[in-house]
């Protein structure tokens, strides 16, 4: 069985680059605090092609291999994550604006 088939479930809603800030209540009545960071990628629109890493100039240290590897400016943080949608990390970005004209999805 497929572990992943556990999170498809209505009752569960993924949230991307979210923290949870405070949590208060009991058993069957938690009050959660989330905070979520800006992907600059619409997560509703992205099908997760990679067009975008693919002509993205800048490269970086990959933290998810300890930076023994590289990884673009535009990335999967994590390998077939759910949902499979890609972030810009805006420390590395120059905003040279080449993955918003490969994107074959309309405005992110
Ligand atoms: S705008 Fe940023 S993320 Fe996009 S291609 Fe240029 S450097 Fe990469
Ligand atoms: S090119 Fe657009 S649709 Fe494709 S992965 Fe990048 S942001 Fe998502």
């Amino acid at each position: 069985m497929c572990l992943r088939k556990g999170l498809f479930h209505e009752n569960i809603e993924i949230l991307l680059s979210t923290e949870l800030v405070n949590l208060e209540g009991e058993p069957g009545k938690f009050q959660a605090t989330l905070r979520q960071k800006p992907t600059m990628v619409n997560a509703s629109l992205c099908i997760g092609c990679g067009a975008c890493s693919q002509v993205c100039p800048v490269e970086v240290p990959d933290a998810f291999n300890a930076g023994l590897t590289k990884r673009k400016a535009v990335y999967l943080p994590v390998p077939h994550n759910i949902p499979n949608t890609y972030v810009v990390d805006m420390a590395a970005c120059t905003l040279c604006g080449q993955c918003e004209k490969a994107c074959p999805t309309p405005r992110h």
